[in-house]
C-alpha cells in the first residue's frame, strides 16, 4: 500500500474544505470498515483521507423529531442507532434489520453516513431507510441539498454525490400508521452477502392499503423502488391475494442481475416469494403508534 495523507478536521466546514478538490483519490473516512477493505484489496489507493471522527459531536446525534420522525446524524454508529430507544419506538424495523447486519464489531465502528455513501447494493440499510421515506441532508462546497435515499444510488457502487459532498444527516418522516418489514435471503452461508433484500412499508386506512413503498436491493444493480408492485396494492385489502398480485408485478418489473449468488431468473423467483412474505410480515408487525 502506498503512503497517503490522513487529516483530522475539527468541524464539518473544515472537512468540506479539505475535500474540495477534483482529485477522486481524496476521500472522507467515517468508520473505515468499507474503505479499509477496498484499500487492502488494492482497488482504492487514496492520496488523502479526511477523518470525520473529530467533527462536531452533533453530527453523531440520534433523535426523534416532534412530528414522529427521526434524525440520524451521519457519524452515528450503526450500534448507536440499533440501541436507540427513539429508533425502537419510531422505526422498530431498523433495529430488527440490524440484528443480521454484519456483526457487533462492525456495527460498533461503521457509521450511518459511510453505510449509505458506499453505494454497495448488497447493504441492508438503504432499502430499509428508503422504504421508510428517508432522505439524506448533504453538505458540500455548493451548500446543502436533500436527496431521497431511493434516488441516492446511480449504479453499482455509485451514488449521485459529487466529489466533496458529505452526507450530514438522515431524515425520516413521521412513521405513525405505517407498518414495515425487511427480509433478506442469502443463498450461500447464513452470514454471506444477500442475493436479495426486500423492504416494504404499508399504510393501512380503514382496512385497505392507502399507500406503500416497496424496495428491492442486492438482486438488482442498485437499490430500486418497485412502482408497479405498489400500484397493485393500492386500495386493496391486505391479504394473500393482494400480496400475490404485488409479488407478480414486482417479478415482472425488477431488472435482476446474475452474479455468484444466483442467476437473474432465480433472483426474480426469490423476489416473487419474498415480496409476498415481507408484506405479510409488515402486517403482522403492525403499524407504528
Ligand atoms: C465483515 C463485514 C461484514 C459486513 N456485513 C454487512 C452486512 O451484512 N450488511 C450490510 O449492510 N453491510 C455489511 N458490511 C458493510 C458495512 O455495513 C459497511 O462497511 C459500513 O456500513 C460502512 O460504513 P463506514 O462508516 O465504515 O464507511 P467508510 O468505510 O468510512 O466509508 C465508506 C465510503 O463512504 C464514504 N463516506 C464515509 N462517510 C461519508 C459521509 N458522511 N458522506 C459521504 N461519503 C462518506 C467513504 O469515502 C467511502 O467511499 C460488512 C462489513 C464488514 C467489514
Amino acid at each position: 500500500m502506498r503512503g497517503f495523507e490522513l487529516v483530522h478536521p475539527a468541524s464539518l466546514g473544515e472537512a468540506i474544505k479539505l475535500l474540495d478538490t477534483d482529485d477522486p483519490t481524496v476521500r472522507p473516512f467515517s468508520g473505515g470498515t468499507a474503505l479499509m477493505l477496498m484499500m487492502k484489496a488494492g482497488v482504492f489507493q487514496p492520496s488523502r483521507l479526511v477523518d470525520l471522527g473529530g467533527i462536531e459531536p452533533e453530527h453523531a446525534a440520534v433523535e426523534a423529531t416532534g412530528d414522529g420522525g427521526l434524525k440520524l446524524g451521519a457519524m452515528a454508529t450503526l450500534a448507536q442507532v440499533e440501541r436507540s430507544a427513539d429508533v425502537m419506538r419510531v422505526a422498530p424495523v431498523i433495529p430488527r434489520a440490524m440484528k443480521r447486519l454484519a456483526n457487533v464489531r462492525v456495527r460498533n465502528v461503521a457509521r450511518i453516513g459511510g453505510n449509505l455513501a458506499h453505494g454497495d447494493p448488497h447493504m441492508d440499510l438503504p432499502p430499509v431507510l428508503s422504504s421508510l421515506g428517508g432522505e439524506v441532508a448533504v453538505t458540500g462546497p455548493a451548500g446543502e441539498r436533500r436527496i431521497a435515499i431511493e434516488s441516492l444510488f446511480s449504479g453499482y457502487y455509485e451514488t449521485v454525490l459529487s466529489q466533496g459532498e458529505l452526507i450530514r444527516q438522515v431524515i425520516l418522516p413521521p412513521q405513525r400508521g405505517w407498518a414495515s418489514a425487511y427480509m433478506k435471503c442469502t443463498t450461500r452461508s447464513a452470514d454471506d452477502w444477500p442475493a436479495l433484500g426486500v423492504a416494504v412499508s404499508l399504510k393501512l386506512t380503514d382496512g385497505a392499503v392507502q399507500d406503500s413503498r416497496i424496495m428491492v436491493s442486492a438482486a438488482t444493480e442498485k437499490l430500486t423502488r418497485l412502482a408497479a408492485a405498489e400500484a397493485a396494492l393500492e386500495g386493496a385489502q391486505p391479504g394473500e391475494a393482494a400480496f400475490a398480485r404485488a409479488a407478480d408485478a414486482a417479478a415482472t418489473e425488477a431488472e435482476t442481475i446474475d452474479d455468484a449468488r444466483g442467476s437473474a431468473e432465480y433472483k426474480t423467483e426469490l423476489l416473487r416469494v419474498y415480496v409476498k412474505r415481507a408484506l405479510a410480515e409488515a402486517v403482522r408487525n403492525g403499524a407504528v403508534q
